[in-house]
């Protein structure tokens, strides 16, 4: 753990050697979750970025320098990570926007950007020779948990998960072989459950946001748009936020490569919240400092973002503040329409939640939040196969054909293809 200086809270000025905690802050509980700071003059005199571009590693680990990990700890064997960036020229014309990108993190091995906090957690887990991890989940952290474990002979793997949870999301846990409790209340139930029991059982908690490591892991997505856009960082960078852990890990990502001198400036950081779920939305425009965020009732078509007390607010509240940035809210009508939307402009077929994004992204364009002259990345982070139940209220079509090529030619013609 060479070059990791200390764990910070971020509520107040509490610093902790990484080693010293394992969790939130001791003093300020809950909503004090902890950033893992590293001897940044050390790491700038020692690394190189284009040495990191040469490395040839094709998946999050390329990053393992900047990492809180010993340089000889195993790691998950699948391909977490440098997933692909596409440039979305079609997206930026209609928004009338410079330039678009989309970073596929639907791509992972099990299909969200999730897998990016379960591979370090598990490789944490493994340093520090714990045989249980567990976390509570809407599902994709919960299937990053199990897939990865299911990767690792060393672990066993526990999830608690609403029983409402998408039936896909769910056969994908039991199918890694995780150990499933299906809880009959909301995620924050199923949260609230994890915790108690990990600490009652001595396992290691993968827990969103509560778990620093998790937002280390998540950085590196930030990392890879910068590297993949040759160091330059966009302008505007958009996420779905439900607990505010992605958010958070794409500032740090930022953060540190500001603080390494490899990007020269920070992008705003938009984060996206449905109408339905808007807790952080509504408390940054109201002013209102994370410890005083109460829960709240929330409902959404996007399991993913759903969140009625975010766990990582203090530092998704922080991300929007310090870069600049804002929160929209999407009304769930327009997450639904552009799940086909953005597959169709782009190519990449996201889940509600991730979907999100880019409806957030339309409307910050529309209302003038983006302009014009700047370049914005959409980070899509959950396949669409996990919830296609949502995708095919997305759409309609498709022509009942009798098997005869009469009959084909009849339904082209009516559809105005031939
Ligand atoms: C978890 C998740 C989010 C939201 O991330 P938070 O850290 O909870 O804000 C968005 N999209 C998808 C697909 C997710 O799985
Ligand atoms: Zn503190």
């Amino acid at each position: 753990m060479a070059d990791v200086k200390e764990l910070r809270c971020v509520i107040g000025d509490c610093r902790f050697a990484v080693d010293e905690v394992s969790y939130t802050c001791p003093v300020h509980g809950e909503v004090a979750t902890l950033d893992i700071l590293y001897d940044y003059p050390a790491l700038r005199a020692k690394l190189d970025r284009d040495a990191i571009s040469a490395s040839g590693l094709s998946n999050s680990w390329r990053y393992r320098a900047l990492m809180p990990l010993s340089p000889e700890s195993k790691v998950p064997p699948l391909a977490v990570g440098w997933t692909p960036l596409y440039e979305t020229p079609r997206i930026a014309k209609n928004l009338g926007l410079r330039r678009v990108w989309v970073k596929d993190d639907g791509a992972n091995p099990t299909g969200s950007l999730k897998d990016r906090a379960s591979a370090l957690v598990l490789a944490r887990a493994l340093e520090k020779g714990f045989k249980t991890v567990s976390a509570a989940s809407t599902g994709n952290a919960a299937a990053a948990l199990a897939g990865l474990g299911a990767s690792l002979p060393e672990v066993e793997i526990v999830i608690f998960v609403p029983a409402s949870a998408p039936p896909a999301k769910i056969a994908q846990l039991l199918v890694y072989g995780a150990e499933v409790l299906l809880v009959e209340g909301s995620y924050d139930d199923a949260f609230d459950l994890c915790l108690q029991t990990c600490a009652a059982q001595g396992w290691y908690s993968r827990n969103t946001g509560v778990n620093p490591f998790t937002t280390e892991g998540k950085k590196t997505v930030a990392l890879e748009i910068a590297e993949q856009l040759n160091w330059l960082a966009p302008d505007v960078v958009a996420v779905s936020v439900g607990d505010g852990s992605i958010i958070s890990g794409v500032h740090k990502g930022f953060r540190d490569l500001l603080a390494l001198g490899w990007i020269d400036r920070m992008p705003r950081l938009l984060g996206v919240q449905a109408a339905g779920s808007a807790v952080l939305a509504k408390a940054c425009e109201r002013g209102i400092a994370a410890p005083d965020i109460g829960r709240q009732r929330v409902s959404t078509i996007a399991d993913s973002i759903a969140s009625e007390l975010p766990r990582d607010r203090a530092k998704a509240l922080r991300a929007v503040r310090d870069t600049g940035g804002r929160f929209v809210t999407v009304a769930d009508a327009a997450i639904q329409a552009a799940i086909p939307e953005f597959a169709q402009l782009s190519g990449v077929f996201a889940e509600p939640a991730a979907a999100a994004a880019y409806a957030g992204v339309k409307q910050a364009a529309k209302a003038g939040i983006i302009h014009g002259d700047e370049s914005v990345c959409i980070v899509s982070t959950g396949n669409g196969l996990k919830d296609v139940a949502r995708a095919s209220d997305s759409v309609r079509g498709g022509i009942r054909v009798a098997p005869n090529r009469a009959a084909v030619e009849s339904a082209l013609r009516s559809a105005g293809r031939l």
